[in-house]
């Protein structure tokens, strides 16, 4: 098997820096209440089923995606709801 590494391709590493956090108590200071508003509309949403969590449009467990969100403030609505 041929190894393609190459210690020199810094491809990965500019896409790294995309999602790099850089104060990452910070940046859960700042989305942590976006994350529980969210929440809120997700429990008025036709698509959030209450009894598991979760959102019948994505797919997503919210609890999970709202600790997403709080920790790289990305993790969008599929319908931009918020
Ligand atoms: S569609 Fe948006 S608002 Fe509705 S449950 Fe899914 S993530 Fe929440």
């Amino acid at each position: 098997m041929e190894n393609n590494y190459d210690p020199n391709n810094q491809e990965w590493d500019e896409k790294s820096q995309q999602y790099l956090i850089k104060d990452l108590k910070q940046q859960v200071v700042v989305s942590k209440n976006k994350a529980k508003d969210n929440l809120s509309i997700c429990k008025t949403c036709d698509k959030f089923d209450s009894k598991w969590r979760i959102c019948n449009e994505c797919g997503c467990q919210m609890d999970l995606k709202n600790i997403v969100y709080r920790l790289i403030n990305k993790s969008p609505c599929p319908l931009d709801k918020w």
